[in-house]
C-alpha cells in the first residue's frame, strides 16, 4: 500500500518512518496539521501484526488530534507516533532513547505525549534526548494521570447535552448507564453522583464495580445489558467503536456521552442515532480534557482553576456544535467535523485561546 493512496491518508503534511539497528527501533510519525501550532500525540507501542496496520493507525490518530486540539481551542497541530513493538518485551531504554532521536529530528513540529504502552517514565527517558515531550510533571508534583481532567470535561459536556436534549439545567433524578468504570468512568460518576443522577453502572472487572456501586449506591448490570438499560443517558467509558448498528438499534437512553475514543463504529452510525432521535455527543470533543490540561503544563503560568475553566469551556463548544446541528436537524458528529475544519484551515486563521 502507498501511502497517498492509503484510506487513512488525509492530507497529512508529513510522515516520517524510523528505524534503529542496534536498539530495534522500527517507529512512525505522522504530522497531520500543524496550522494551529505544533503536532501534540502520543507515543503508542504496540506489537501491530504488519507495517500497514501501524501505518493505518497512526494516521488515524494523527488527523483526530488535530480535530481535538481544534475543538478544544489549543494553540496545537495534530500528530502521532508508533512503535511497532511489545511494551511488555520489547522496551528498553535503548529502543526509547533511539525515538527521542527520530522526534528530535522533527525539531519541535512534532510533541510527543504519553500514550497506551508508553508512561510517565518513559516520557522521562526520551526527554533525555529531546525537549520535544509534554506531560511530564515538574519537581514535587503529583503523578500525571490525566483522568480526573477528562472525566470533569465529560461531566460538562453531559450538562451541556442535557440541556439541549431534555431542556433542563441540573441532573436530578436522571439514569445514567455507565459502560466502564476505569480511571475516567470512576471519576465520572463520582460527579455525577453529587449532582443527584442516578447510577447503572457495568464493567468486565466484577471486583471494580461491586466496589464503586456500593460507593455511590448504584445499580450493576451485566456489560453485555448495559446498552438496553432503561437509562437516560449513556456513557461509554470503556472501549472504541462501541457504537454499532446492534448498539445503536439497542440503545434506550435518548443522550450519548462518553469519554471513549472513537466511539461510533462506522461514521454512519451517527445518522443512525440522530435518526432514533438520539442526541450523541461528539467524544473528541468531550473528552478533551486531559489534552486541554496537558496543554496548560508547557504553559509557565499554569493553575488548577485556569486548566478547570479551560476544560469547561467545552460546554460553550458544544452549545454551537448541538444548536448548528438542530438548525440542520443532523446529527452532531458532522457539525464537529466542519467546525473544527473551519478552525485548522489556514483560510479561516482563527487564533487559538492559549
Ligand atoms: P481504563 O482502562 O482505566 O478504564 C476502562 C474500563 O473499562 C476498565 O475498568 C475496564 O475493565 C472496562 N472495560 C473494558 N471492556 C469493557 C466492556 N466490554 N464492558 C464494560 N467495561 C469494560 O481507561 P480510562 O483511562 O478510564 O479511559 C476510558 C476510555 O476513555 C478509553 O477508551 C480511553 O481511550 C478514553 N480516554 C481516556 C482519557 C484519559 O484521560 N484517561 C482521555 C481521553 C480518552
Amino acid at each position: 500500500m502507498t501511502l497517498f493512496a492509503h484510506p487513512d491518508f488525509d492530507h497529512h503534511e508529513q510522515v516520517v518512518y524510523g528505524s534503529d539497528r542496534r536498539s530495534g527501533l522500527q517507529a512512525i510519525i505522522a504530522i497531520h496539521n500543524t496550522c494551529r501550532g505544533p503536532a501534540l500525540g502520543g507515543l503508542r507501542i504496540y506489537p501491530y501484526p504488519t507495517e500497514e496496520r501501524a501505518l493505518a493507525d497512526v494516521l488515524r490518530l494523527a488527523r483526530g488530534m488535530t480535530y481535538k486540539s481544534a475543538l478544544a481551542n489549543l494553540p496545537l497541530g495534530g500528530g502521532k507516533a508508533v512503535i511497532i513493538a511489545d511494551p511488555k518485551r520489547q522496551k528498553t531504554p535503548a529502543l526509547l532513547e533511539a525515538m527521542g532521536r527520530l522526534i528530535a529530528t522533527q525539531g519541535g513540529r512534532y510533541i510527543t505525549a504519553e500514550d497506551s504502552g508508553s508512561s510517565e517514565q518513559d516520557m522521562r527517558v526520551i526527554a533525555g534526548v529531546t525537549e520535544h515531550v509534554s506531560g511530564l510533571r515538574r519537581q514535587g508534583e503529583e503523578s500525571g494521570d490525566p483522568s480526573p481532567f477528562t472525566a470533569w470535561g465529560v461531566f460538562n459536556a453531559l450538562r451541556c447535552a442535557v440541556r439541549h436534549g431534555f431542556e433542563r439545567d441540573d441532573l436530578a433524578g436522571l439514569r445514567v448507564a455507565i459502560q466502564g468504570v476505569g480511571h475516567v468512568g470512576a471519576h465520572l460518576a463520582r460527579h455525577l453522583h453529587a449532582a443527584g443522577a442516578r447510577l447503572v453502572l457495568a464493567d468486565v472487572d466484577t471486583q471494580a464495580v461491586k466496589q464503586l456501586a456500593k460507593e455511590l449506591q448504584a445499580d450493576i448490570v451485566s456489560p453485555l445489558d448495559i446498552f438496553a438499560v432503561d437509562a437516560d443517558i449513556f456513557a461509554p467509558c470503556a472501549m472504541g467503536a462501541v457504537l454499532d448498528s446492534r448498539v445503536c438499534e439497542r440503545l434506550k437512553a435518548r443522550i450519548v456521552v462518553g469519554a471513549a475514543n472513537n466511539q461510533l463504529a462506522t461514521a454512519e452510525m451517527a445518522d443512525r442515532l440522530h435518526q432514533r432521535g438520539i442526541l450523541y455527543t461528539p467524544d473528541y470533543v468531550a473528552n478533551a480534557g486531559g489534552l486541554i490540561e496537558v496543554a496548560w503544563q508547557r504553559r509557565e503560568d499554569y493553575s488548577h482553576d485556569r486548566v478547570m475553566a479551560h476544560i469547561a469551556s467545552i460546554e460553550r463548544t458544544l452549545d454551537e456544535i448541538f444548536d448548528r446541528a438542530s438548525q440542520e436537524q443532523c446529527s452532531p458528529a458532522p457539525i464537529a467535523d466542519r467546525l473544527a475544519e473551519e478552525r485548522f484551515s489556514p483560510l479561516f486563521g482563527q487564533s487559538p485561546e492559549v
